[in-house]
């Protein structure tokens, strides 16, 4: 039979064993796949024919580790809504790191997996809606362009897990370039040694920046390198108007991919103050605070680099303040490249960004859709939208016609960089609750449908407008809760 092609290495479990606790994950009952993402495995050097196996069903749902797998739980803190706390992999299991035929290395993370020494008081599993919302909305934005972790399979477990009702249970296996954290330099600050510390920055510099070695300050140059991935990745949500949700710095990758969708969504009537979660009660990570919050978790990140930034305490605070000062201006020149294109301008002036903030208060006022009005502006169509019967936008869209005028680019090339930067599909609420719902009850037709109109949302083409739709006035506000 053909091997499913696992090759791991296990670098991270070579890291002080402070760092993490070494454990299988925990058998269940009767593992069934459900989805298995196959250009991923590609990617991966994997089989896909093989990972159907009922040995490899096994891995995944950890009743078999794969040989040379190491597993282990990570340990992490973490500020959660602005509180400092203990954490760690409570209900995740690192299997090791796939490292590619390319030479590329990738972590396996089965979640769902079982109990910990850092579950606190959960039961260490996840349900089967939950993790089939990460498998699409992660495949979502990675088709998007927007740097993330990925979803290669997800499988059913044939036990209950109990939440406000008996859900069934299900693990995902998440494919990232790594699981370290802005938490995780939190723990090492908080409650390690400073060898510790250097040890994890050493560690992250090599999977993360290996330039930074070479550099004056490799620690210096490791920290401008998370905030200029981070400036970078929150201003691609912003543009396609993703909330995360859950901006904990648990939940910060500083490999700068997008990770842990719990009750992310994407919004549709403009307005800054959309805020989905259930839990975020003081909007705290509403959408136009995310930039924000982002500067906010980068400065827990750069305080627990001080001690290794310079050898006086103030010049290392003043190297960390002027690196974290560098944010709002990396995040804002990433979002006005973002938005020229949106808006089919090749060029640059300095009344672009008026221009842009314009049309976001207009769509604000006259409640439009943030994707259907970029989508119609990229197709030169009309929405059935009121904005666009508006004296306000008529005059808008003068302003921004002169303004493609002035641009040496022509009226097609313009379009065509108008499509590939607006997609036409994004995971709406609704064909997400209505795509789980069918696959819990066993149907997954429906979230078949809805993977592969998301796998290309740039190509704006017809089969696609059935996922453009917005939903039934009656089906707002939408509501997301945490994935436990
Ligand atoms: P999250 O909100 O998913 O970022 O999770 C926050 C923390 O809670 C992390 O340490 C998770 O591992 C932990 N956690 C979430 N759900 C569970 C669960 N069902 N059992 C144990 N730990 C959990
Ligand atoms: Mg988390």
């Amino acid at each position: 039979m053909t091997e499913p092609g696992w090759n791991f290495d296990n670098s991270y479990a070579r890291l002080p064993d402070s760092f993490y606790a070494s454990l299988n994950p925990s058998a269940v009952r009767s593992p069934a796949l459900v989805v298995l993402n196959e250009p991923l495995a590609k990617s991966l050097g994997l089989n896909a024919e093989a990972l159907r196996s009922e040995e490899s069903i096994a891995v995944f749902a950890g009743n078999r580790v794969p040989e040379g797998a190491s597993p282990l739980a990570q340990a992490y803190a973490a500020h959660q809504f602005g509180h400092f706390t203990m954490l760690g992999d409570g209900r995740a299991i690192l299997l090791g790191e796939q490292i590619t035929p390319q030479g590329r290395r990738f972590d396996v993370q089965l979640k769902g997996s079982g109990r910990t020494p850092y579950s606190r008081g959960g039961d260490g599993r996840a349900a089967l809606g939950p993790m089939l919302r990460e498998y699409i909305i992660s495949e979502a934005m990675h088709a998007l362009g927007i740097p993330t972790t990925r979803s290669l399979a997800v499988v059913t477990t044939g036990e209950a897990v109990y939440r406000e009702t008996e859900l069934p249970g299900a693990v995902l296996t998440r494919v990232a370039a790594s699981h370290i954290r802005v938490g995780t330099f939190q723990y090492a600050a908080n409650f390690r040694s400073k060898d510790e510390l250097r040890l994890l920055a050493d560690y992250t510099i090599q999977r993360h920046d290996p330039g930074a070695k070479d550099e004056e300050n490799p620690y210096l140059a490791l920290l401008r390198g998370v905030i200029r991935r981070q400036a970078a990745l929150i201003a691609k949500w912003q543009l396609v108007g993703f909330i995360h949700g859950v901006m904990n710095t648990d939940n910060m990758a500083l490999s700068g991919e997008t990770i842990d969708y719990g009750p992310c969504a994407f919004m549709d009537t403009y307005d800054p103050s959309t805020v989905f979660s259930s839990i975020d009660r003081n909007e705290r990570y509403a959408y136009g605070n995310q930039p924000g919050i982002a500067a906010w978790n980068l400065a827990r990140f750069a305080e627990t680099l001080v001690p290794l930034l310079h050898g006086e305490e103030d010049e290392a605070v003043k190297l960390a303040q002027a690196a974290i000062e560098e944010f709002p201006a990396s995040y804002r020149n990433e979002w006005l490249s973002g938005i020229r294109a949106k808006l089919g301008l090749s060029n640059e002036e300095d009344q672009d960004d008026s221009l842009a903030i314009d049309l976001l208060e207009l769509m604000q006022k006259y409640q439009a859709d943030y994707t259907r009005t970029f989508a119609a502006l990229t197709l030169d169509t009309v929405d059935n939208a009121i904005l666009f019967e508006t004296e306000d936008f008529a005059a808008w869209k003068r302003r921004w016609q002169d303004r493609r005028g002035r641009q040496a680019e022509s009226e097609s090339d313009s379009r065509e960089r108008m499509k590939r930067s607006n997609p036409a599909v994004i995971p709406r609420n609704h064909r997400v609750e209505e795509a789980l719902e069918a696959a819990v009850e066993g149907d997954l037709s429906v979230m078949g449908r809805l993977l592969k109109a998301l796998a290309d949302p740039y190509s704006h083409s017809p089969e696609q407008a059935e996922y453009a739709e917005l939903p039934k006035p009656t089906s707002r506000p939408y509501r997301t809760f945490c994935g436990t």
